[in-house]
C-alpha cells in the first residue's frame, strides 16, 4: 500500500468554525499569544492561560468536523494513511482518522506540572487552579506552548521521509519546527498544498498549490486521488 502523509494546520478546522491562529493581526481570539501561550505566561498568571485554554476547549465541544476532515478518513480504503497535526483539536479523531500524530499536544487532555509522563483526558471543558496530578501538582494544558521543545517531531520526520505521495493543508507553514518538514520529503514525491491564501512556495519540487478552502479542496483532492475524479 502507498503512504499518504498529511500535515494539517488551523485551516483544516477553520470551516468548523475553530479560529484560526494568525487570522486577525497575531491576536488568537482576542489574546495576545505570548500572554497565553508560553511558559513565561504559565508563570506570570497560570489563572489566566487556563480561562484562555477552557474556553478554547469550550468550544470545541460545540463544534463538529467539517468535509475536509471527513473526506481524508476515505483515503484510507485505498492508502496507508498518517496525519500529522499541528492542531490541538480532535477533529481528525472525530471525523473517523485512525493514525494521527499530534505535534503541538491536545486540547482535551491535561498534564502534570512535574511529570511530563502523567497526563490526563479531560471529559469536560474546564481545567481549574487546584486540579492536581496523583503526586499533587497543579495541572496545566497538554500543549506545546511557544519557546518549548516539540517532542513528537523525530517521529513526525521518520514518517515524512517515508511519504509515496505528502499533502499540506491549511497551515501558513510558520511556526517551526513543523513548517521545516516539507524538506524531509523526498524530492520525487508528489505534494499538494491546499490552502485558498497559499503564496509560491520556492525549492520545492513536484509541488501543486491548490487555492481552495479545505472543504472544496480536500474533497476533490481525495477523489482524484481514489481515481474516482478530475481535478
Ligand atoms: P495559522 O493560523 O498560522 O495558518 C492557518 C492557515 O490556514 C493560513 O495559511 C490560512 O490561509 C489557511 N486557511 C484559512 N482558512 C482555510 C480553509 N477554510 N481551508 C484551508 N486553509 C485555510 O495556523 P498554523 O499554521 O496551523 O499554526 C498555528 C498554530 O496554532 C498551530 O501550531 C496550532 O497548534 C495552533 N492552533 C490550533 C488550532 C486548532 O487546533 N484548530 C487553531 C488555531 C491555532
Amino acid at each position: 500500500m502507498k503512504r499518504i502523509v498529511i500535515l494539517t494546520g488551523a485551516g483544516i478546522s477553520a470551516e468548523s468554525g475553530v479560529k484560526t491562529f494568525r487570522g486577525s493581526n497575531g491576536l488568537w481570539n482576542n489574546y495576545r499569544i505570548e500572554e497565553v501561550a508560553s511558559p513565561i505566561a504559565w508563570e506570570r498568571d497560570p489563572k489566566l492561560v487556563l480561562e484562555f485554554y477552557n474556553q478554547r476547549r469550550k468550544q470545541l465541544f460545540e463544534v463538529n468536523p467539517n468535509a475536509g476532515h471527513k473526506a481524508l478518513v476515505k483515503l484510507e480504503k485505498k492508502f496507508n494513511v498518517k496525519i500529522i497535526t499541528q492542531n490541538v483539536d480532535d477533529l481528525h479523531e472525530r471525523a473517523g482518522s485512525e493514525n494521527i500524530l499530534h505535534l503541538h499536544g491536545e486540547l482535551k487532555k491535561a498534564r502534570s506540572t512535574v511529570d511530563s509522563g502523567l497526563v490526563y483526558e479531560l471529559k469536560d471543558w474546564p481545567l481549574n487552579i487546584g486540579d492536581k496530578c496523583e503526586q499533587g501538582s497543579q495541572l496545566r494544558p497538554h500543549i506545546v506552548w511557544f519557546g518549548e521543545a516539540v517532542p513528537a517531531i523525530m517521529d513526525a520526520i521518520q514518517i515524512v521521509k517515508r511519504a509515496d505521495i505528502f499533502i499540506v493543508i491549511g497551515t501558513s507553514m510558520v511556526v517551526y519546527p513543523a513548517a521545516g518538514l516539507i524538506n524531509y520529503v523526498s524530492d520525487e514525491t508528489p505534494k499538494y498544498l491546499i490552502d485558498p491564501n497559499a503564496e509560491e512556495v520556492s525549492g520545492i519540487r513536484n509541488l501543486t498549490i491548490i487555492r481552495k478552502k479545505a472543504g472544496e479542496g480536500v474533497p476533490e483532492l481525495v477523489e482524484e486521488l481514489l481515481g474516482l475524479g478530475k481535478l
